[in-house]
């Protein structure tokens, strides 16, 4: 009978610290997983080294903010490490890429970057590449290299598994580091050596497929950079032997770009982006965008410039991705044939698709500064909000912003906060550099009298509103 009583003791013991445990372990879940939605930090514990003068060996203005706002440091000639704050900002960029080739069925995959120097021997870029190809020796003696690029690599991974006319149409992309040994690498990450890239290749069983491949990615470059607040502009590119009109380089018009572009005005208006409409007839929305003159350097035709008088305009550009239709070169040369139908042999018709995503670091902001500073754009800001406290330790103003900062937090908001000792002038001064688009300036002042002052790094506009209003206004 004890023992009876003894065991049911235990049981009941036992069942308690479970569910206790079961109990405590979700609630701890449930808070790692809040802590999760928004990714803030205390600038006091941040690791964001800015530099208040230019440095000297940055000649461009993207360069130069980058270096001052912590974002990136050299480590040899045309070669970065992106630091917590321009690592931010990458990852945003790389996510709005993501979804955007997501979204035409393109699926995500990752090569390698190191690749067998067989594999270029095969197509004959080995030797054509020259010497922009980073050539390496493994312990073996093989001749290995640092990918510049993967047609080589995708195409024989795709021949190898593709049979039948089924397998066809796919599209396949990777975001993954690139080496070329540029010969002057410059301009910061806007033209390095190692540089991140997202690249998708098109494998269609005849012309009229692959036409729609090249139309979708058309489209989604369109959409990218919109979402990202550039205006790139597609511009027929060199097409190589192939031929054709199926090579559009996405061009962004800065001072500081390398070539020299034009285009007709239109394209500057800021409404020619409404045009698009994904759902559409994709043909007719790319002729609207290409029956337009716009041409890269080596493409441009003084006829059909002369024609246009006012219209004309000529600037710098930076190429911000490419596209580009080659045909059977790669299925051919790695045998990327399928079986059709009705028996017949199918040569898959392949196309490239590249975005330059660490270029587009540099060129986002080549697009959107001031002499302040960066200006984010939302999509890609590596904080929404920075959060200056005017008197730390002050305990309203310290009140107030702990208060404002776990708000803001919880409405998934990652916000930045100046939680360090200092003067006004230079946290002003560094949220401008850092370029923020939010910033929300609380001081024993507005404490006494109830409100916060927010400001717009955009429009430099500011309002004193309530610390509600303010919190209102950015989980709108
Ligand atoms: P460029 O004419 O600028 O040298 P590319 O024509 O050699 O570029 P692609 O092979 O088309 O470049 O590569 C796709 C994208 O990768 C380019 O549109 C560009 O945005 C980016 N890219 C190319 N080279 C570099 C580099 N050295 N540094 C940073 N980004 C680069
Ligand atoms: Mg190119």
């Amino acid at each position: 009978m004890y023992t009876f009583f003894l065991a049911i003791a235990i049981g009941y013991q036992t069942r308690l610290t479970v569910e206790a445990k079961a109990a405590s372990a979700y609630s701890l879940r449930n808070s790692i997983l809040s802590l999760k939605e928004s990714s803030s930090m205390r600038l006091s514990r941040f690791f964001m080294p800015t530099i208040k003068e230019n440095p000297s060996e940055a000649q461009i203005v993207s360069h130069r903010l980058m270096l001052r706002a912590g974002m990136i440091r050299q480590s040899s000639a045309g070669i970065y490490s992106w630091l917590p704050m321009g690592h931010r900002v990458l990852k945003k960029i790389e996510q709005i890429v993501r979804e955007e080739q997501d979204a035409i069925g393109a699926q995500e995959m990752l090569m390698p970057t190191i690749q067998p120097a067989d594999l270029w021997r095969k197509s004959g870029r080995y030797d054509a590449y020259g010497p922009e190809m980073l050539r390496i020796t493994d312990r073996h003696d093989r001749d290995m290299l640092f990918g510049p690029t993967n047609e080589e690599q995708i195409t024989e991974i795709f021949s190898d598994a593709a049979k039948s006319y089924r397998d066809l149409p796919r599209m396949l992309y990777h975001i993954q580091w690139k080496f070329r040994d540029e010969v002057r690498p410059r301009f910061g990450v806007m033209r390095g050596r190692e540089f991140l890239m997202k690249d998708a290749y098109s494998f269609d069983a005849d012309f009229a497929g692959a036409k729609r491949s090249y139309n979708k990615q058309f489209v989604a470059y369109l959409k990218t950079y919109a979402r990202m607040g550039l205006t790139a502009i597609p511009m027929k590119a060199n097409s190589g032997p192939i031929g054709g009109d199926m090579s559009h380089e996405f061009v962004i018009l800065a001072e500081t770009g390398e070539s020299e572009v034009a285009c007709h005005r239109d394209f500057l208006e800021n409404d020619w982006l409404d045009n698009i409409d994904p759902e559409g007839d994709l043909q007719i929305i790319v002729d609207s965008f290409t029956d337009k003159y716009a041409a890269t350097d080596d493409e441009r035709d003084p006829e059909t410039e002369a024609t246009l008088g006012d219209n004309l305009v000529v600037a710098r550009g930076i190429e911000v991705g490419h596209i580009f239709h080659f045909g059977t070169k790669y299925s051919k040369a790695f045998n990327a044939v399928v079986t059709g139908p009705d028996g017949t042999e199918i040569t898959a018709e392949m196309g490239s698709y590249g975005i330059g995503v660490s270029r587009l670091g540099g060129g986002i902001i080549e697009a959107s500064h001031d002499e302040n500073g960066i200006i984010w754009p939302e999509s890609v800001a590596p904080f929404k909000v920075g959060l200056i406290n005017l008197k730390v330790g002050d305990e309203g103003c310290d009140g107030a912003c702990e208060g404002l900062y776990g708000q803001l937090q919880n409405a998934g908001i990652d916000v930045l906060y100046d939680d360090r000792e200092g003067r006004a002038g230079v946290k002003f001064a560094e949220m401008d550099l850092i370029g923020l688009p939010w910033q929300v300036v609380v001081g024993p002042k507005g404490v006494a009298g109830g409100f916060v002052e927010m400001k717009n790094r955009a429009t430099g506009e500011r309002q004193e509103i309530s610390a509600d209003a303010a919190l209102a206004q950015l989980t709108a």
